[in-house]
């Protein structure tokens, strides 16, 4: 029977957000330690619970530490990076007296700390140094490290060179977290129970990709996918082949697009095999960052379409990729065409609390939105009439919902409104909550198959939810730090030359 140590840490970190990503935002989302973590996790979605899933089917010791995530959003704090370390040490220690066969690790791969670019390859750099110390060069070096990762990691040589074994997602919206989570502890299972050592080598053509063009049910990740399957079908010392698009709006070196594997063969030949993925990935430079129509060129279609619900889509403001979600750029175009029967929602932490000191039917003068730097367009002076008040709870309707990557299974939005001015309904929340599951409209007294026209802040994120009830999609091109026209952004500290940039 496997005694297995579980830990991670998981966070999309946006670095040109001037805010940073303090404990209490980890501590809102999901940050646990032992038998806590798994009475929470168990029988949910996320990776960690597919991965317990897993280690109870196979009998496995479960030595469970700390597991933190948060949404999206600034540079992560070193505290943060600090205060798991030192649990998770602890706990290590505790571990490997008792005897443990490997680690497992819930990661995304895009983290980011103050004082660490590379948030993913320094956890795994201080996990092996404790191997090492406790264990001896020889047995630490090999020790078997599984961790998972979210399909937008930037992935890094520092990562693969202190892991053992790397799976991901492999869809986006990502349905497919539990599964990953599942085959990181099967191939864990395998190496351990087989006494195999695997390696990792990795890829990284100098190309960013916008999220928009990290879609996995269009090209150019579905036709990187289909390689990386048939990779390995032909080769079966390749355990696993990840295709990683990356997350482009971190400027640090190890950002844009990469390509992993896994393989208990020969490391070199394994390389030569992803680099006609690294060459695909550079070609589709343009197909992996398709840019926005102008609101101006959008608005006219879209009201003359009719029909409805139609989605407005800003990637601009994409909460799953860490922008503050409080951007007014749908909101100021719903109310320059008079569209009727519209939904927004923009997190506003002061202007739902104000809203919670009145009372349903009463009329508010409010200054919405746009309050978190100054890259989001500008807050909207209006009269309005609340019309609900509610905790901002609810539970996915999806289960398989791209939040459940996030959250395991319940959302809190904290304290939220929904007010209206004329024909547009705007929820305000306290806690920024991408748009992954119709429940958080649902829960809000929002039916939002009746809408006429729904702003959707997001990029890819939403279509599991949305595609299903929408007649119509229209992307918009809204000021904000989503925007999918990466030429827009000034890095600083990626390798250059990079595409599409230069
Ligand atoms: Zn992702």
């Amino acid at each position: 029977m496997p005694h297995v140590f579980v830990a991670g840490l998981v966070h999309e970190t946006h670095t040109f957000l001037s805010e940073r990503t303090g404990l209490d935002a980890f501590e809102h989302t999901l940050w646990l330690r032992g038998e806590a973590m798994l009475a929470r996790c168990d029988g949910d979605a996320s990776p960690m619970g597919g991965a317990l899933e897993v280690a109870t089917a196979r009998g496995w010791q479960v030595y469970p530490s700390r597991y933190g995530a948060a949404m999206p959003s600034g540079t992560v704090t070193d505290d943060v990076l600090e205060t798991w370390w030192d649990d998770v040490q602890q706990d290590l220690f505790a571990a490997l007296t008792a005897g443990i066969d490997g680690i497992l690790l819930i990661l995304h791969g895009a983290m980011t700390f103050q004082g660490f670019a590379d948030g993913e390859g320094e956890i795994l750099r201080r996990i092996r140094r404790v191997l090492t110390d406790r264990l001896g060069d020889q047995e630490g070096v090999r020790f078997p490290i599984a961790a998972d990762l979210d399909l937008h990691a930037n992935f890094s040589f520092d990562m693969a060179e202190h892991a053992t074994l790397f799976t991901s997602y492999r869809e986006n919206p990502h349905t497919d977290a539990r599964e990953a989570g599942i085959r990181a502890a099967q191939l864990l299972d395998r190496v351990i129970s087989e006494r195999l050592t695997p390696q990792v080598v990795a890829v990284k053509p100098p190309v960013l990709y916008s999220p928009k063009g990290t879609a996995s049910a269009a090209d150019p990740v579905l036709a990187f996918e289909s390689m990386a399957r048939r990779l390995e079908l032909d080769h079966p010392e390749l355990l696993e082949v990840c295709v990683l698009p990356g997350f482009s709006y971190a400027d640090i070196p190890c950002a844009g697009v990469s390509f992993c594997a896994t393989t208990v063969g020969d490391a070199q030949q394994a390389r030569a095999w992803l680099e006609p993925l690294a060459d695909e990935a550079l070609a589709r430079t343009t197909e992996g960052n398709p840019l926005d129509p102008p609101i101006d060129e959008v608005m006219p279609k879209a009201v003359r379409f009719g029909r409805g619900p139609i989605g407005i889509v800003e990637p601009s403001d994409n909460i799953g990729g860490g922008t503050p979600g409080d951007g007014t750029g749908i909101l100021a175009a719903f109310l320059r065409y008079e569209v009727d029967n519209a939904v927004v929602v923009i997190n506003d932490p002061a202007v739902a609390a104000a809203c919670h000191e009145v009372s349903e039917g009463d009329r508010l003068q409010l200054s919405i939105g746009a309050k978190l730097g100054r890259f989001h367009g500008d807050p909207m002076a209006l009269e309005v009439k609340l019309e609900n008040l509610t905790d901002g709870r609810f539970t996915l309707e999806n289960e398989k919902s791209h939040l459940a990557s996030l959250v395991g299974r319940h959302v809190d939005m904290g304290p939220s409104a929904v007010v209206r001015h004329q024909g547009v309904r705007i929820l305000l929340t306290t806690y920024k909550t991408p748009p992954m599951d119709l429940g958080q409209l649902r829960s809000q007294g929002i039916v939002p198959e009746d809408l006429h026209m729904v702003g959707i802040k997001a990029a890819v994120a939403h279509r599991a939810a949305y595609d299903p009830i929408l007649a119509k999609t229209y992307y918009i091109d809204t000021p904000g730090l989503g925007s999918s026209d990466l030429r827009r952004f000034s890095f600083q500290n990626i390798p250059r030359p990079m595409a599409p940039l230069d």
